[in-house]
């Protein structure tokens, strides 16, 4: 086994979370999956990184359906399991108050144990030198209130700085994913001298600048993280000089955003379009575009990676090589996701209405963050016209998803699933999946037969599960927004719901219901070999480009190497 040294150069990889492993609760959504992807990605590929993110001691939560409604519980963990305790701790100053970091180090194997693992620091003031109330920093996924993420921040992104440095690392260029680690920059600045006063700022600005990348993910304004100016004065009172918040973030509120897009030399959105969304939102900064992508591997079903192991050696390192999917056997590439979906149904065993899945029934998967503009009511616009295709061509649907504690739509969207899937019960069984994790979505997006997406856009700034389908060769009915707009090829890769820049809620569902009655399934029901077709080509188009391989690969050559 190969050791990690952390005194090599690398980069620093700032993420609010990140997800590393089944039974590591230290993720929400996407957001953390794809920051666990571009480590295993930098792991295969030999890619200097280090990842720096909290311990979430107590994880995001726990997601059980009880009469229908979604019920929270914390989801413990403890890194002793699965981490090495680090000797290091250091002092951060919030709001007045002493509080000690520590961390853990967590080791991200590569598949191919070519290179040394993928080192991820896991933060953590559970420290009893510590007061009890700032033990509990580290314990909550986005829980709490302002106040508590603010705090959070500071010791992911000063903190997490100052653990770095205590290490003895050597980080060339600091990557924040998304702005919640931005306020590193202000510790940046105080290292070369520039905590205080006005003199020598603008040096400084430029001296950070030549060190940070930002990814932002979000593309509406409220999406931003952002705090009362005089909260942030407050709890970095006598560590930031108030004069260079204001300078650093002259808004009306302080905004992360706005710090990274200030203090960053390279900045990039998540797909094209959410690229050009941010820079209308942002104008005046260069925003480039890298798309998303996932792990190629870790989304592969196990029967599906078998047939690509022995068709296509390789495909692992290069997943390029997936473009050659088109030569394997229909029958294998058929074979291998009728074991993926068998596997899917037997996970479900037990589930409200899973008695009523047929495997060989067309099976529609939606699963994802459940908030408004996900939209995951458009499918059930029309219940009648939904049953009324459902007599000519059966088909059933799976959903997943967890809503954020506060986030009441959300958790509105919840029950109304719940609701439909009663009232379809007779004509089109819909089973809702609870507690969407990494396990549950792995299953999902290989086992249906088609992927379906409804955001409103431009509000999905790139969207990677579809992806993960097609590396299934589950193809994709989606809204043109995300990465969508580079992946979609009309009958070919899937389907579009819509045209481009179309937003009409009631067009949309119109375009999905057309789709469905007079494409999809006619094909599904009537032509083995088209329907193979399209899951080769989704294999070949998007499964090949759409993965995290790729995307590390664009990191390095144009925002770590320059
Ligand atoms: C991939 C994934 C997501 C993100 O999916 P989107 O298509 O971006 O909404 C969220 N949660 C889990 C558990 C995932 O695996």
């Amino acid at each position: 086994m190969k050791v990690v040294n952390l005194s090599r150069p690398r980069i620093a990889y700032f993420s609010m979370e990140i997800a590393l492993e089944d039974g590591i609760p230290t993720y929400s959504g996407g957001l953390g999956v794809l920051a666990g992807d571009m480590m295993r990605s930098a792991a295969d590929l030999g890619v200097p990184l280090i990842g720096v993110t909290l311990a979430s001691r107590q994880g995001y939560f726990r997601q059980a359906i009880r009469d229908g409604r979604q019920t929270e519980e914390p989801e413990p963990w403890d890194p002793a399991g699965h981490a090495q305790r680090l000797p290091a701790k250091v002092l951060v100053h919030i709001a007045g108050r002493e509080v000690w970091v520590g961390a853990w180090q967590y080791d991200v194997q590569t598949s191919c144990l070519q290179f040394p693992p993928v080192p991820v620091l896991l933060l953590d003031t559970d420290l009893p030198e510590n007061a009890p109330e700032d033990r509990r920093l580290t314990d909550h996924l986005y829980g709490g209130d302002e106040a508590y993420r603010l705090e959070q921040e500071i010791v992911l992104g000063i903190g997490g700085l100052r653990m770095l440095n205590a290490l003895g690392t050597h980080i060339q260029k600091y990557h924040l994913n998304e702005g919640h680690s931005a306020l590193l920059t202000l510790e940046l600045l105080r290292e070369l001298g520039a905590g205080f006063g006005r003199a020598g700022l603008p040096e400084a600005m430029a001296a950070v600048r030549r060190r940070c990348v930002f990814t932002t993910h979000t593309p509406v304004e409220a999406g931003h993280d952002q705090f009362p100016h005089a909260m942030v004065e407050q709890a970095l009172a006598g560590v930031v000089d108030p004069l260079v918040l204001h300078t650093v973030c002259p808004d009306v509120r302080f905004n992360l955003t706005r710090l990274a897009l200030t203090l960053s030399g390279w900045v990039n959105g998540v797909a094209d379009r959410h690229a050009q969304t941010s820079r209308s939102l942002f104008p005046g900064y260069d925003v480039h575009a890298i798309t998303n992508g996932v792990h190629a591997r870790s989304w592969t079903a196990p029967a599906l990676q078998s047939v690509f192991d022995r068709r296509i050696p390789q495909w692992c390192h290069e997943p390029e090589l997936l473009v050659r999917a088109l030569r394997i056997p229909d029958e294998e590439v058929t074979a291998a996701h009728a074991r993926a979906k068998q596997d899917l149904l037997h996970s479900l065993a037990g589930l409200a209405g899973a008695e009523r899945l047929d495997a060989q029934r067309f099976t529609i998967g939606f699963a994802r963050r459940m908030t408004d503009y996900k939209r995951p009511g458009l499918l059930f616009t029309d219940l009648d016209r939904l049953r009324a295709i459902a007599r000519r061509a059966p088909f059933q649907v799976i959903v997943s998803g967890k809503a954020h504690p506060r986030d009441l739509a959300g958790k509105q969207h919840i029950e109304a699933l719940q609701a439909w899937a009663r009232e379809l019960a007779g004509s089109v069984p819909v089973v809702f999946v609870p507690d969407y994790r990494l396990e549950v979505a792995r299953r999902v997006v290989a086992g249906v037969d088609l992927w379906l997406n409804t955001p409103q856009p431009p509000l999905e700034a790139s969207g990677t599960s579809g992806m993960k389908a097609a590396l299934n060769g589950v193809p994709s009915l989606s809204v043109l927004d995300g990465w969508w707009v580079e992946g979609c090829e009309e009958g070919v890769t899937g389907w579009a719901i819509g045209e481009d820049g179309e937003h009409d809620a009631h067009r949309h569902a119109e375009s999905l219901y057309d789709k469905l009655e007079r494409v999809i399934l006619p094909v599904f029901a009537a032509d083995h070999g088209a329907w193979a077709a399209i899951m080769k080509a989704t294999i070949a188009r998007n499964g090949s480009y759409f993965h995290s391989h790729r995307m590390i690969r664009r990191y390095v050559s144009e925002a770590y190497w320059n």
